[in-house]
């Protein structure tokens, strides 16, 4: 069985420390907000902690992106974060990634999850993140959900069965 706080907190650290090393500029905040009363899962803690880093870079990804579309007119105290959330919901648990960044626009959102579906420059993106995450949930009996507002937020829900 596997603690999903454990694995939601390295994974969050893990891609934090690599965007940094990658890049000195990087300048995102980030929050974990985890359920003390969480139930272990029985997942391939591997699986969920790829699912889980997808969902992060997007995340540090769109409040980079965010920050830089407001450069030249600097958006007055916007402050980048990304959040992880657990919740024991009773008969499942609900790991969350949110981010205040770019949001995703209603006219893309049916698409975020197709394979290679991409807005992102040549390189920087495979458009294989999310329809990978997509199918390592539901192989786990789980679901992946979405919930963004462009220009405001976006927050991904994995629920995982107890
Ligand atoms: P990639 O990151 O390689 O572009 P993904 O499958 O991870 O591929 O995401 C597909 C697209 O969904 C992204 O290019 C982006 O347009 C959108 N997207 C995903 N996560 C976010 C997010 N947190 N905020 C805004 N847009 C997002
Ligand atoms: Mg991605």
């Amino acid at each position: 069985a596997t603690d999903l706080n454990a694995l939601a907190e390295s994974y969050l650290r893990l891609c934090y420390h690599g965007l940094r090393a990658k890049d000195k500029s990087f300048n995102v905040n980030f929050e974990l907000n985890l359920d003390s009363n969480l139930p272990e899962v029985e997942i391939i803690p591997q699986d969920i902690g790829r699912v889980l880093m997808n969902l992060i870079n997007n995340a540090f990804y769109a409040c980079a992106e965010r920050s830089q579309s407001t450069a030249s007119e600097p958006m007055e105290g916007y402050r980048p974060l990304v959040t992880i959330s657990t919740k024991n919901l009773g008969d499942r648990v609900q790991i969350a990634v949110k981010d205040n960044g770019s949001g995703i626009p209603d006219t893309i959102k049916g698409k975020i999850f197709q394979p290679f579906f991409t807005t992102k420059p040549t390189g920087k993106g495979t458009g294989l993140g999310l329809s990978l995450s997509y199918d390592i949930v539901k192989a786990h009996g789980g679901e992946l959900k979405v919930e963004s507002k462009e220009g405001i937020a976006s927050e991904f829900r994995i629920l995982l069965m107890i």
